[in-house]
Order: C-alpha cells, then structure tokens, then sequence
C-alpha cells in the first residue's frame, strides 16, 4: 500500500446497492442536498461533494447504485469504470442493516477489486427496531476492512464512518484482503492469469485476476491478459465467471450466519405479508391501478378550487398592472405583449398546472419512499418480458409519468442496449406531468357531465387511469414491434430485491417534492411560457394582408388537423407547445380568442364554452386526449434522447414514432366516431 499519510486532500468512493441511504449519507457527510429517492437508478450520474475532516479534504463521489459490477448496464459499467479509473484512496460501501445479506455481494466484489475500503452498514436504527443482530467486529474480521454502524437519516455514527475514511485512506489502519479458496482448477486459472498481471504487488494480482475472470466483458486488447484468460477458461471451463460468483454467493450465506441474528421474523413477515396482496398474480395490478386512481382523484378533486382561486388572483393582478402601465403611459403594443401576451400565459400554465402538481408529486413521492414503487415494477415485469424488453423498462415508465426527459435518463438502468433505445423511444408514451392538466381538464369538461357533480372527480380518476392503462398497452405494444423489428431483443426478466417497507416521512416528503419537484418543474414551465407568450402574442397580432400569421398557419393546418378530427387551432397549439406541453392548451384558446389576448378562463365552465362555440365536440375532444397521449415529446425530452443514445438518428425516431402513431389513432377515432355518432 503507498504511503498516504501526508496528503491533504483524499477522494473516497462511495458504493453500494440503491435504496440504502447512500444519498443520505453522502449529504449528511456533505452537507449536500441530493434529491434522494427510493427506486433503482436514481443516482443515475455521478453526483460529487466534499467534507473536511481532521484538517484533510475529502473529495467525495456518490456512484450510481447498483446490485453489482457486472458492467452488464450503463449505472453498473459507471460504477465499475469509476473505480477502475478513478485515482482513489478509499471505497465506502454503503449497506443496508435490515437486509445486509443482499447487500454482501456488492461488498465482496468491492472486497475483490481493493482492499482500501470501509463498509458502512447504514438503516441500524431500523435493523435495531426489527430485533436483527449485527456483530460488526465480527463482520470487521470476516471482510478484513473496518465497518462503521451508522444511522444516516438520525445522523447517528457520520463521524466514525468520517475517521474509518480517513484512517484507509491514510493507510493508518491496515486492511486485509480475505482470500476464498476455490476448488483446484479454478486455483490453477487464477493464477495462470494472475502470472500474467504485472505491475501489482501480489494480494492485488490474486484479487485482480478474480475480478479479470469474472468480468463478461472482452479484455482482449492487453494480448497478454487475454492470452492468460483465454488459457485459464480452457483448463477451468468458460463457465468459470459463474463459479467464480457461486463461491461469492456462499461466502456471503457463512459471513451473514456469523454476523447476524434474527431474534424473531415479525417484521419481514410484516414485509411478506403485505408483498403477498401488492404483488400477487390476482391482486398486484388491479390494486396497484386502484391506488393510481386514488392519487389521480386527490389530484383532480383538491385541484379545482385552487386553480379557481390562483387563476381569479392573476386576473386580479392582471387588472392592476394594466392600470399601472396606463398610467405611466406605456406604449399600447408593449403593455399588450407584457400583459396580454408574456402575463396572461404565464399565469394560465401557472394556475392551470401549479395545484395539480403541488398535489401529484407529494403524494408520488410517498409512495416511492414507502418503497412501493419497486413493487409496480415487479407486477409489471411479466407483462414487459413478453413484450420483448427489459421489466425495469416499467420504472423508467413510472419515471416518465412525473417528466419524460427523467425517465428517459433513468433508462442508463436498463442492461442491453436496444432494450435501453427501446425504453427510451417508447418513454413518451406515458402521459407527463406537463400533459396531465390537459387531460384533467377535457375529461372533466367533456366525459363527466352526465355523472352527478359529487362524483364527478371520481369518474374522472377512473377515466384518467383507462387512458394510462391505455398508455402503457400501447408502450408495450409498440415495445413488442421493436423489439422483433429494428431492436432485436429477447425480453428476459429482472431480478430485483424487493427494498423493505419503510415508513416515509410525510413531512420532509411534502416539502422534499414541493421544493425539487414541483418549483423545478413549474420554474422550467414558467421559463418556456415567457417566450412563448411573446412569441404567440406577436404571431396573433402581426397582419400580413387582412390576417395574422397565426391564421395563416392554423388555415394551412385546418384541413390536414380535421382529418384527424381536431382543427388547425389545435395543431398550432400542439406545434408551438413543442417546448412544453403545459402551454398546448392555452395556446389553443389564444387562438380561438383570435384577438391576439389569451383570456383568463376562470373556471372550466367558461372554457368549456369557449371550446364549444368553437366548434368542440365530444369527437374532438376524444382525438384531443389521444394526440395528446401521442405525440412528438417535448424539446427538452428530444435533447435528452441525443445526450443518451449519443445520436439523433434516435432523437429523430422518438420524435416521429409518438407522432405518426397519434396521427393514425386520431385518423381511426375520427372515422369509427363519425360512423358510431
Ligand atoms: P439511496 O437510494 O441509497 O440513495 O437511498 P436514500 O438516501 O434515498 O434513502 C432511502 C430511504 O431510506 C429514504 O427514505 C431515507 O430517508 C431512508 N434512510 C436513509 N438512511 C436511513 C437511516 O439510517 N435510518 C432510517 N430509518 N432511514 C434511513
């Protein structure tokens, strides 16, 4: 081991599988505030942060979670090329007390690449109040590195893991490497490629050549590692990768029955219990679309009287700055760009969307911390297998639901790449955030009249979960096309540690998504509607002849949009909300309202009106929900598709695909509804 112990600053690693408060210790460490959340792939880059400690500096950087280093997905291959290139001085591998046996393997294979490591078992309140025993001396001596209790969220044993770090990184305290035995051949093969490492001292070559044997990827460009790889497959068997990970998988059962004792099972039976409702083949799904329609009611019914009240206080504020700009004699075209047209949308994406989403985000976000998000993935993984793809591709779905440019970058967690492009292209067909509020509003104008006002919002939930149903049927049937056509791929399940149930903090939950979602999100709308205004505003009053430019291109479109059964207003608006689909609607209705100024509409009622006298029709509005289910993501999502994929012939597809699909359901709805109506 190199001398450390006069450096001044030290870069530390931090490891360990999602889901085990590794966000919690690194900002309880960094005094950071990483958003943290309870699904796979969420650390999905490299966050960093820094802490002092007796005088050092410690650089540290928060690896994506993963279950292993296989380097079978892009988090797994973030994280082992982080460690292979990084230059650090220690690992800290996060752990999770409850359920620290599925988390040895990710220690072991740490153990296996170094030695300079701390393990960090994490969550021991919680083991502590399960009556689960940990002898971490014991764990200490099995591992050969220190290991630290720790209970980050009470920001309880921070300052020991703090010394751990810095005695390894120092080189004050000597680590060991705990060498396994395997059986004779797989002795023979280790060591024939570890003949072949140089530049190690030898307990690195052992371990490393372990690591090399492992590892699925080619290795062949160093012709002397490979030669010696390829020699020791020959004498042990190709399978030796898999030996290899066997043995680990035992050591971890001896070194879990050594270190920890269960004094009763209540609280995993508590955990199979209720997994054995949320998860079973009959109950899963449709409790699992109950509880969405529940969410999507509380959405809808809370959401009405706020948007009521936000939206007459714009107006009122509205009154007073055209007063203000009268009276200091503004230009008239200024005071109607800044008020009528940069105002009036702004307000409009602000009281149509802010309560609708102060509401949904909180209340995804408990559902995500009392870990049941994993759950609806693991329903949902059956059906995406025989769709051809990747189960996980259900998270990145869910992610999508909240903002298609996240669940597009939560894609890195898919192995396989054209089952990744295959999650990525078929992301947007769940409904984000920013077309929710259009949904809510035409089902609740056009779908539930009939009903009685008290259950109105009810069958609005209920209609709102048939067009997510809808939704994900049509990712999975697109997915299934894909994946037999230009993205080949077999559909294998995944296996997913079902994370414990865990009692969310209501409190800091609600201020949590308030803050990193619903401002991040509203702040991203309000950014594009300011433009947007502007611009609409300007094309809605500059004549070119008698008409404004507006209306030549809703003209142009009109014939095209009402073979889909919409009209060229609508198209427009579709087309100008390209960078967020929050002002689709609006945009709209400036349009209708052609005198250049976008009214305020109050209430639902009103705009109901409006879009009736506008020619609206429960057709219209039918092909209005599917174009707005199906068509070109936004802005912000196509660049997201580039950065990810590292190509625009992807970006171009996810654009196109959504769209021809809507074109054509809308073109079919249109024609069936004309025959049926
Ligand atoms: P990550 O996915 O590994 O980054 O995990 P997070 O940091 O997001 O933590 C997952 C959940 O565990 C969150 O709800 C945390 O508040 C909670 N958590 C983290 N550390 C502890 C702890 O030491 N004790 C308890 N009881 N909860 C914790």
């Amino acid at each position: 081991m190199t001398d450390n112990s006069t450096k001044s600053e030290y870069t530390v690693l931090l490891a360990g599988n999602p889901n085990v408060g590794k966000s919690t210790v690194f900002n309880a460490l960094t005094g950071m505030k990483q958003h943290t959340g309870n699904w796979a792939g969420k650390t999905v880059s490299t966050a960093e942060g820094s802490y002092k400690f007796n005088s050092a500096n410690f650089r540290l950087l928060d690896l994506p979670g993963t279950y292993s280093l296989n380097a079978s997905s892009p988090d797994e291959m973030a994280a082992l090329n982080a460690i292979e290139t990084v230059k650090y001085d220690c690992i800290a591998v996060v752990t999770d007390a409850t359920c620290i046996e599925r988390n040895l393997n990710l220690v072991l294979q740490i153990l296996q690449i170094t030695n300079r490591a701390v393990v960090c078992v994490n969550l021991a309140d919680e083991a502590e109040k399960q009556n689960i025993d940990i002898d971490y001396d014991e764990l200490s001596v099995q591992l050969g590195v220190p290991v630290v209790r720790t209970a980050a969220r009470k920001k309880q044993g921070l300052k020991n893991l703090a010394e751990q770090i810095s005695n390894v990184a120092s080189g004050k305290t000597k680590t060991y490497s705990v060498t396994r035995k395997y059986d004779s051949k797989t002795e023979e093969a280790i060591q024939i490629v570890s003949d072949a490492l140089s530049d190690t001292d030898v307990s690195d070559k052992r371990r490393t050549a372990i690591h090399i044997l492992e590892r699925k990827q080619d290795i062949t460009n160093n012709s002397n590692i490979g030669n010696a790889v390829k020699k020791a497959k020959e004498l042990a068997g190709e399978d030796i990768d898999d030996i290899i990970a066997k043995t680990r998988v035992g050591q971890c059962e001896e070194i879990y029955k050594l270190c920890v004792k269960r004094r009763n099972g209540e609280y995993r039976n508590r955990d199979r219990k209720i997994d054995k409702i949320l998860t079973s083949r009959i109950f899963g799904i449709p409790v699992m679309l109950l509880l969405f329609a529940v969410i999507f009611y509380i959405t809808i019914a809370g959401a009405n009287y706020p948007s009521e009240w936000l939206s007459s206080l714009f107006s009122f504020i509205g009154e007073k700055l055209t007063m203000l700009a009268d009276y200091i004699n503004t230009p008239p075209w200024l005071k109607n760009l800044v008020i009528d047209g940069i105002y009036t949308t702004l307000s409009n994406v602000v009281s149509v969307m802010l309560p609708p989403m102060a509401i949904f985000f909180p209340l995804f976000t408990i559902l995500e911390d009392l870990g049941y998000l994993p759950r609806v993935a693991f329903n949902l993984d059956s059906v995406f297998c025989r769709a051809g793809t990747n189960g996980k591709q259900g998270l990145t779905m869910l992610m999508g639901f909240g903002c298609n440019a996240c669940g597009v970058t939560g894609c890195r967690i898919i192995d396989g790449e054209n089952e990744r492009r295959i999650a990525v292209l078929t992301n947007n067909f769940s409904p984000c955030n920013g077309r929710f509020p259009t949904l809510i509003a035409i089902i609740s104008m056009f779908f539930v009249g009939v009903f009685p006002i008290a259950v109105q919002s009810a069958v609005s939930a209920f209609i709102l979960v048939g067009i997510i149903l809808v939704s994900i049927l049509v990712s999975l049937l697109i997915s299934f096309i894909l994946s037999k056509t230009i993205l080949k791929s077999g559909g294998k399940s995944f296996l997913m540690e079902l994370p414990p149930y865990r009692v969310p903090q209501i409190g800091k939950t609600i201020v949590r998504s308030l803050l990193d979602r619903t401002v991040f999100v509203l702040g991203r709308a309000v950014l594009v509607a300011v433009p947007a205004g502007a611009i609409i505003w300007i094309l809605a009053n500059i004549h070119i002849g008698s008409e404004t430019i507006i209306s030549y291109v809703t003209s142009f479109l009109d014939p095209f949009a009402r073979i889909m059964g919409l009209d060229g207003a609508i198209l427009t608006g579709f087309i100008l909300g390209f960078p967020a689909n929050e002002i689709v609607l609006p945009t709209t209705l400036m349009i209708y309202l052609s005198n250049g100024t976008m009214t305020d509409y109050g209430s639902l009622a009103q705009l109901h009106d409006i879009l009736i006298s506008n020619g609206w029709t429960i057709k219209t509005a039918v092909c209005m929900l599917i174009f707005t289910l199906m068509h070109f993501p936004c802005s912000t999502t196509c660049i997201t598709v580039k950065k990810e994929t590292g190509s625009i012939k992807w970006a171009i597809l996810s654009f196109i695909l959504p769209t021809v699909c809507g074109i054509i359901c809308c073109i079919a709805a249109n024609l069936l509804l004309d025959i049926f109506i």
